[in-house]
């Protein structure tokens, strides 16, 4: 049993974000034994169908897209790999796939897997801010690719992609667009079909909804191959019993996501300038990362030099802080985050990377207070080290 926490300012949103009230009540019935799956006969399974048929219709909302074009999956990072997989092994011939070089791993990795089967991947460069190279995506388009894919917003520095631009050149090129649309989602404006992108990853535990159950959405007419065979559940695209506990709370977190979330960004935007700000005051080495206009709402990152980011976030969380480390979940260990290379961060500084995610709930209080706990942390690791 997981006990309960003392109270503390949770500003790791960027890694999970809390399970709103409303989903969890909406899950409960359906972790009740009385609860069947889809497939199953009789009223139980009718009913588990039209449960899982209006979660479909809430996530599809999300993207102004129709139920009829989700995929559920199991998470953001299922959702990468069947896109970038499903399409290139439904192509005849290898190819070329073109993504940011600032893409999650669970883009990067599975591009890796497709390099070795023969296709080839130019990896594009992004600005000292983490915007993509709008005119090496137009350049690499001409000569031809089986796909593009780009996040629309990043975890570790904040930057948002300018997508409309970014997919109108790959529409023009003939070239279908993927984009990891895991971060942002309801805060941020996002271009949905006709213009929007073909393919688009998004998971739920990011949305106030549960870890667990996430989708792919894919455009009318896109040829994909499975990874998951041996069902026909999904149109045959992902095989496997349905978790509809989880996908009944994936849909009311979209629709929570859908209705509420562009409220709440002049209150996140707020408290995270209202960090950035003390931080400057009590912490003025420090180096602010990503975009300064183009960035996720609530979102502050930043590098500072002499520290691990790994005992910054342990001497945060004694003071009550729970902050993220960028490069924790998207770096192989010991390296520097691939990410805060690619906009010319130094691999030294790169180890002290530190995200703060405030949210609407958080106060100007809140952001003082993590801006000065971090100085006070910052202060007394710098200290014990023998380089300060
Ligand atoms: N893509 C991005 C940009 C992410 O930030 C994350 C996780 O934080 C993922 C993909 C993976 O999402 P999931 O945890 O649903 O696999």
């Amino acid at each position: 049993m997981l006990e309960k926490m003392p109270p503390t300012l949770r500003l790791d949103r960027t890694t999970t974000t809390p399970l709103d009230p409303r989903v969890a009540a909406a899950m409960r019935p359906w972790l009740d034994a009385e609860a069947s799956i889809p497939a199953a006969p009789g009223a139980r399974g009718r009913a588990a169908r039209e449960a899982l048929d209006s979660a479909r219709a809430s996530v599809a909302g999300l993207l102004g897209a129709r139920a009829e074009e989700i995929l559920f999956t199991s998470s953001a990072t299922e959702s990468n790999n069947l896109a970038l997989k499903g399409i290139a092994s439904a192509t005849s011939r290898p190819g070329r796939i073109l993504a940011a070089a600032t893409e999650h791993i669970s883009i990067l990795h599975p591009l890796r897997t497709l390099e070795r089967q023969g296709h080839r991947v130019i990896l594009l460069p992004v600005d000292t801010q983490g915007r993509l190279d709008a005119e090496a995506l137009h350049r690499e388009l001409a000569a031809g690719a089986l796909l593009v894919s780009v996040a629309h917003a990043s975890g570790e520095i904040g930057t948002v992609q300018d997508l409309p631009l970014l997919v109108r050149l790959a529409r023009e090129a003939g070239v279908p667009f993927h984009c990891d649309a895991t971060l942002g989602l309801g805060s941020l404006a996002f271009p949905a079909p006709p213009e929007g992108p073909d393919l688009v990853s998004l998971t739920a535990h990011l949305l106030g909804g549960p870890p667990g159950a996430a989708a792919l959405r894919v455009a009318p007419g896109l040829r994909l191959r499975p990874i998951v065979e041996g069902g026909l559940q999904e149109g045959g695209l992902r095989a496997g019993t349905e978790a509809t506990a989880l996908l009944v709370g994936w849909g009311v977190a979209a629709d929570i996501a859908r209705n509420e979330a562009a409220a709440g960004v002049p209150a996140a935007r707020a408290a995270a300038l209202a960090c950035r700000r003390r931080l400057e005051e009590v912490l003025p080495d420090a180096r602010l990362t990503g975009a300064a206009e183009h960035r996720l709402p609530g979102h502050v990152s930043l590098c500072v030099r002499g520290v691990e980011a790994e005992a910054t976030l342990q001497g945060l969380e004694e003071e009550g802080i729970e902050a993220a480390s960028g490069s924790a979940c998207t770096t192989e260990a010991g390296k520097p985050s691939h990410v805060l290379l690619a906009i010319g961060v130094d691999p030294v500084e790169a180890r002290g990377a530190l995200t703060f995610a405030f949210g609407p709930d958080h106060t100007p209080a809140d952001s003082r207070r993590a801006a000065e706990s971090l100085a006070r942390v910052v202060q007394r690791l710098r200290s014990l080290s023998p380089f300060a």
